[in-house]
């Protein structure tokens, strides 16, 4: 979405405000996918100080993000404010400013360098989300496997384990003696 900034660069102080449904382009970032079913809301400010444009807003929507423990996707809720100093390219001297040209910009490109801040590193579709069994790869939020009778997992097996290695403890000393 282009945003078009002729009418307020003539005058400083002049601002105008932004009201926009934004659609963002699905991504994959850091290897998992960033998915958007709806698109997000973007509203705010955009006003010339005399130097630069500042862009304050807020974006509200949802972002459609992959659990790292079960690989199901769930929803993400965004909402957050940035503001973001936007500058002829020719005025572009650090990292911390955009560029406009040709008097527009796309609001995208903003968005998104602050809505990657906004993603949780660990993702979990939910805080005890039980993840997939390591031996038959079953989603154990949504059923359990017979895998769940190993030793590792059942008390009474592992008990069984451990008498059993203490009646051969005895057994060779027997032999030993
Ligand atoms: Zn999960
Ligand atoms: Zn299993």
């Amino acid at each position: 979405m282009v945003i078009d900034v002729t009418d307020i660069l003539l005058e400083t102080g002049a601002s105008k405000s932004i009201e926009h449904s934004l659609y963002l382009e699905d991504i994959s970032w850091q290897g998992e996918p960033l998915r958007f079913m709806k698109p997000l809301s973007v509203s705010g400010n955009l006003t010339n100080n005399g130097e630069m444009l500042l862009l304050n807003a807020d974006v509200r929507g949802v972002v459609i993000l992959q659990c790292g423990s079960c690989l199901e996707s769930y929803e993400h809720n965004l909402d957050f404010s940035f503001e973001a100093r936007l500058v002829k390219p020719s005025f572009h001297d650090s990292t911390d400013s955009f560029i406009y040209e040709g008097n527009e910009f796309q609001v995208a490109d903003i968005v998104w360098e602050f809505l990657l801040l906004e993603i949780p590193i660990g993702r979990r579709c939910q805080e005890k989300c039980k993840g997939l069994c390591p031996k038959c790869g079953i989603n154990r939020n949504k059923t359990t496997c017979q895998c769940i009778n190993t030793e590792e997992n059942d008390p009474d097996l592992a008990l069984d384990k451990r008498l059993q290695a203490l009646k051969d403890h005895f057994s060779t000393q027997d032999k030993e003696v």
